[in-house]
């Protein structure tokens, strides 16, 4: 007779301990409902620009269909390594030391697992992207948190991450401008960090995925500074920049030895990047900067819109440097930050991250101006209707 067994004791114990993503689970609430304005998720709401769908189509037409070189076709290798050289003034050697990855998430997924032995401890800033911590555990490493403060805006200290280095600290997990904060890392500190990676020999894995929506001064990376490089796993994709979230499409860049290590993962999990999208974000490096730019702009003017809405509302919002992303302190509310989200979706129907799953974030929320402006003006209205109410009742 066949045991019964329940589906939990099968499960390894490391993937048991991942908690479910509290965003997932609040927004399985969002889209049950109707007429919600959701200022909820992380993407981009521009159609990917139109010159860059043709180029997948013309693919298909073309019969490229097939499997393409484990690390990616090296014509989009070569575009990245120009891409990469010029806007951040790092040099890449195009067929050694890029890989083409499924999107950021599959690039910080093997660049993890090329470098953690069990038990290595990686040390991040939170509040961060709600990805890193489980990634870093399906890894087998142990995630280290780093708390940036609002004070701060939420930039990174490099005495934070030094109190926190042990003879087990691997690497070190940057991502400037930040989800969910929209912070930058000014090159001074980035000085600093560098100095320590060096001094302590870490591995930098860099999430900079959000380096194209910087509004106030150019971004630098940490990359660039010297004797970075060879210690530097640059990751970058096409989702933000140029709206391709669907097409699933991301890179590393890393010194040889250490691609070479991710592509064994890589071609044995994922093979290799879909040749339909390698094709368009060949055409997004070669020709999409004008589109780039035209979001960027509209992203700029929502999000000085939307920051004196929050000001407006007497709620501590700073102008956010980078990415699309507003974090909000809701503390003069008296609620929660799961209060205040669930609160806003059923009495205002405007959808907000609650800032605690994002860890680090309670006493805020997250709220993403990639929606149309006219969505978000009626969103503010709501919201300020909200926060008088809260505050009202509270009194
Ligand atoms: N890193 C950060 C900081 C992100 O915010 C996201 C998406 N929200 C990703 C990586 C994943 O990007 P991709 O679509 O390239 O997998």
């Amino acid at each position: 007779m066949m045991v019964q067994n329940s589906a939990r004791s099968y499960i390894a114990d490391h993937v048991r301990d991942i908690p479910r993503s509290g965003i997932r689970d609040f927004f399985e609430i969002v889209q049950s409902m109707r007429d919600v304005i959701s200022l909820g998720i992380g993407e981009p709401d521009f159609v990917t620009p139109w010159h860059i769908r043709e180029a997948a189509i013309y693919a298909l037409e073309r019969g490229k269909t097939g499997y393409t070189s484990n690390l990616g076709s090296p014509s989009l290798r070569r575009e990245i390594a120009r891409h990469v050289e010029e806007h951040f003034g790092v040099k890449y050697d195009a067929l050694s030391e890029v890989i083409v990855a499924v999107g950021v998430s599959e690039a910080l997924d093997i660049a993890l697992r090329a470098i953690l032995n069990p038990g290595d401890e990686v040390i991040y800033h939170e509040p961060c992207y709600v990805s890193y911590s489980p990634s870093i555990a399906l890894a087998h490493g142990k995630a280290v948190a780093v708390r940036t403060r609002a004070e701060d805006g939420f930039s990174l200290k490099a005495e934070d991450v030094a109190a926190v280095i042990t003879p087990r600290t691997k690497a070190l997990m940057l991502n400037f401008p930040t989800n969910p904060t929209g912070a930058v890392l000014p090159r001074a500190e980035q000085k600093k960090i560098a100095a320590l990676c060096q001094e302590h020999d870490l591995v930098v894995l860099t999430d900079e995925i959000y380096s194209d929506l910087t509004y106030a001064r150019d971004h630098e990376s940490i990359a660039s500074l010297p004797g970075m490089k060879e210690r530097t796993i640059f990751l970058h994709g096409f989702s933000k920049a140029y709206a391709m979230t669907g097409f699933r499409i991301g890179y590393a860049c890393a010194p040889a030895g250490l691609t070479e290590a991710m592509m064994r993962i890589h071609q044995y999990s994922m093979l290799c990047a879909s040749i339909i999208s390698q094709e368009a974000a060949l055409e997004a490096l070669k020709n999409g900067q004008a589109a780039a730019d035209t979001m960027r702009e509209q992203y700029e003017q929502r999000r000085n819109f939307l920051t004196k809405a929050f000001q407006d509302m007497g709620l501590g919002c700073a102008l956010p440097k980078g990415a699309f992303y507003l974090f909000v302190d809701i503390r003069a509310t008296g609620l929660s930050s799961r209060e205040f989200a669930l609160k806003l979706l059923e009495e205002e129907k405007v959808a907000v991250v609650p800032g605690m799953p994002l860890a680090g974030g309670e006493g805020f929320v997250r709220c993403s101006y990639a929606t149309a402006m006219d969505q978000i003006e009626i969103a503010a209205e709501r919201m300020a209707g909200f926060v008088r109410r809260v505050q009202g009742r509270a009194s």
